[in-house]
C-alpha cells in the first residue's frame, strides 16, 4: 500500500515548521546525566522526511550527527529478531512499562523478564542475546553495522567520547544488568553486556540518516534487507506496533494521542516516527521534557502529523 507523495507541499511544511521551531523559547533542557551529552547546544533543530521512493525531503540542522541514544533500540531489536526470532519473547516482553525508561521496580515483582525490548532492561537483554548470537567477535559492532546498511552510509560512526561518557556514569544501567544477571537473564556478564549496550546508544547519525535507516518500518523491505536481516513486512509491523505502545516510554500513550505515529524517542534529542505506506520521520532538538523526550521533536512530529494528516488511525 503506497499513498501519494506531494514532495513541494511536504518540503513546505517541514521549512514552516523549522522556521517556527527556531524560535520557540521554551526548548526542555538537555541530558545531563551523560556528561557529554550535556554540552550539546539547545538552539538546533532538525527534521527530515524519507520517502518510500526518492530523496529525503528535509529542513533545518537535518545534517548535522547526534547521539542516537534509545533510538538505536529499534536497530537493536532488528538484529536480535535476526539472530533468535521469536524466542527472544522468553527472555523480554511485549507490554507497555508506564515507568521511566531506566525504572528497575518492575524487575523484581516480575522476576528479572523486563517489560518490554524499548525500556533500557529489556535492551539490556536484547544486547545480550546478540551478544551470545555472535560467533567470531566481528570488527564491527553489528547495530552500527545495520545502521550504515540501513542508511546506506559508511560514514556513520560511534561517538567515542559520549561512549566513554555513559560508561562512566552508567550505574543504573549496571543495576538492571545485575539484577537480571541474579534473575538468570543476562548470560554474557554484565561488563561485556554493558558494554555493547552502551556502543550502540552512542551511535551518530543526522536526522537524514536516522529517516533513512527507519524507512523498512514503513514496509519498505527490499528483497537484500529480507535476505540479510529478515526484514520482512510482517516483522516492520510488529516494530511499529512496540514503537506505538512503548516507544516513548511512560509518555507512549501521550504520544500516540498527540502524535497517532509508531515513535521511539532517544535522549540525545532524536525522535522517529514511522508513517506506514508512506515513509518515516526524524526530528532532532536536544532539549527534553521530564519523560526524557524532546521537548520540540515531538511537537514537530505533531504538526507534520497534523498538517500532512499522517496517522495510523
Ligand atoms: N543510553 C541511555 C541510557 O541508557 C539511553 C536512554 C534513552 O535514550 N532513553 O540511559
Amino acid at each position: 500500500m503506497q499513498k501519494e507523495f506531494d514532495r513541494p507541499f511536504v518540503q513546505s511544511v517541514l521549512d514552516d515548521i523549522s522556521h517556527r521551531m527556531a524560535g520557540e523559547a521554551d526548548r526542555g533542557d538537555v541530558a545531563d546525566y551523560i556528561p557529554e551529552l550535556a554540552s550539546v547546544s539547545l538552539n538546533q533543530f532538525g527534521i527530515a522526511v524519507a520517502p518510500l521512493d526518492g530523496l529525503p525531503i528535509s529542513a533545518g540542522d537535518a545534517n548535522v550527527a547526534f547521539s542516537i541514544q534509545s533510538i538505536s533500540k529499534v536497530f537493536s531489536l532488528v538484529v536480535a529478531l535476526d539472530r533468535v526470532g521469536a524466542t527472544l519473547w522468553r527472555r523480554v516482553g511485549r507490554e507497555p512499562s508506564g515507568d521511566p525508561f531506566n525504572s528497575i521496580v518492575q524487575l523484581e515483582f516480575e522476576r528479572g523478564k523486563p517489560r518490554n525490548p524499548f525500556i533500557n532492561a529489556g535492551a539490556l537483554v536484547v544486547s545480550d542475546v546478540i551478544l551470545q548470537e555472535e560467533e567470531a567477535k566481528s570488527e564491527e559492532h553489528p547495530v552500527l553495522e545495520l545502521c550504515r546498511t540501513l542508511a546506506n552510509d559508511p560514514t556513520i560512526e560511534i561517538d567515542e567520547a559520549v561512549f566513554a561518557s555513559e560508561m562512566s556514569t552508567g550505574d543504573r544501567n549496571r543495576a538492571l544488568a545485575y539484577f537480571m544477571l541474579a534473575e538468570g537473564n543476562i548470560e554474557s556478564g554484565v561488563k561485556a553486556t554493558i558494554e555493547s549496550y552502551f556502543r550502540q546508544c552512542s551511535i551518530e547519525m543526522s536526522c537524514v540518516q536516522l529517516a533513512t535507516a527507519t524507512r523498512f518500518l514503513a514496509f519498505a523491505g527490499n528483497q537484500e534487507l529480507k535476505e540479510d536481516w529478515k526484514l520482512t513486512p510482517e516483522r516492520a509491523r510488529r516494530i511499529n506496533a512496540l514503537m506505538m505502545t512503548c516507544g516513548c516510554y511512560d509518555a507512549s500513550g501521550e504520544v500516540a494521542f498527540r502524535v497517532g505515529l509508531p515513535c521511539k524517542s532517544g535522549v540525545g534529542g532524536g525522535v522517529v516516527a514511522s508513517v506506514p505506506g508512506i515513509g518515516s520521520i526524524a526530528a532532532w532538538c536536544p532539549g527534553l521534557d521530564k519523560k526524557g523526550n524532546s521537548v520540540l521533536a515531538m511537537r514537530a512530529l505533531e504538526e507534520v502529523a497534523r498538517e500532512l494528516k499522517w496517522s495510523v488511525f
